[in-house]
């Protein structure tokens, strides 16, 4: 199955993560931004391998062209990205930033990663001159043209980022202990502060069922629509999993709730991100399911 068919899916840079030792991976990278941060120089040298993508109350920094009216992510250098930082009087630290995956272009490697840059409120209007902006994922989700497959391997990009930064947003404090979390792996994990505690933290996924409920004939569907729906938009049925509850259990469950229908065979489609539409990393779980 062709994974880019699905809007968040298909992320090119975290196919895979690099062993410990490799230059890009989060071990590595993580030791050699210490090195450039410590440098304490206006202008870091060699940092191009950094590519860092800014996020601002969640929404992605983006650029866009005028040809075929296309946008792309707002990639910064390191150097760039301080910069811009201290005119607002926010400090780059390693710990702002989240570690998002590495991907060889062209015969070079580049290590990628997201920052949250919401106190910077000086950036808007900084990066607005280079032609930037800040946009809501799902007005990216809309603007991309699913047939063109590195636009979709951009939106991957963009939800994963923004799903890892904003849950950094949230996870602020050790739900055992009540003690600060700091980043650690180079914010791919959070970890407690309290030497007693030390509990590791890891990014929230939340899972969700969407159906698509078909009746015997296989002629008709179920559909719903909510109050805040424009007139004549309907949808599938979707509803999160419950804790101890399997996938066909929850489209049986959210169905009968929403519904009153009773539904008979359960039918896996595919799965898919869904990142940050919910206030953590939600995944969509898809079936057809059949009513009797
Ligand atoms: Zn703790």
């Amino acid at each position: 199955m062709n994974m880019n068919s699905h809007a968040f899916a298909g992320n090119p840079i975290k196919s895979r993560t690099p062993k410990p030792r490799e230059p890009v991976s989060p071990q590595s990278a993580l030791k050699t931004l210490r090195t450039l941060l410590s440098t304490n120089s206006q202008i870091i040298s060699d940092d191009d391998f950094f590519k860092i993508l800014p996020f601002r109350k969640g929404k992605p920094l983006t650029g866009s062209t005028t040809i075929g009216l296309k946008w792309h992510l707002g990639w910064l250098s390191l150097s760039d990205c301080k910069s811009y930082l201290e005119k607002s009087q926010v400090v780059l630290t390693d710990d702002s930033l989240v570690y998002l995956g590495s991907q060889n272009e062209n015969g070079v490697d580049f290590v990628y990663w997201g920052i949250d840059v919401s106190d910077a409120s000086g950036l808007v209007d900084e990066l607005g001159a280079r032609q930037f902006c800040f946009v809501e994922l799902r007005t990216l989700m809309v603007a991309t043209d699913w047939s063109d497959s590195k636009a979709m391997s951009q939106l991957a990009i963009a939800g994963h980022g923004r799903a890892l930064v904003e849950w950094h947003n949230t996870a602020r404090f050790c739900g055992y202990c009540g003690s600060k979390t700091v980043p650690i792996e180079a914010g791919r994990r959070k970890q407690c502060s309290n030497d007693l505690c030390n509990k590791r933290i890891y990014p929230r996924v939340d899972p969700v069922v969407i159906m698509l409920v078909i009746d015997k004939e296989n002629d008709r569907a179920l559909l719903g629509r909510q109050s805040r729906f424009v007139p004549r938009m309907w949808s599938c049925l979707a509803g999160f999993i419950e804790p101890g509850e399997s996938l066909e259990e929850a489209v049986r469950r959210e169905t009968w709730e929403e519904t009153g229908i009773e539904v008979g065979e359960v039918v896996y489609h595919s799965s898919q991100p869904w990142p940050g539409f919910y206030p953590f990393l939600s995944l969509s779980l898809s079936s057809s399911s059949f009513n009797y």
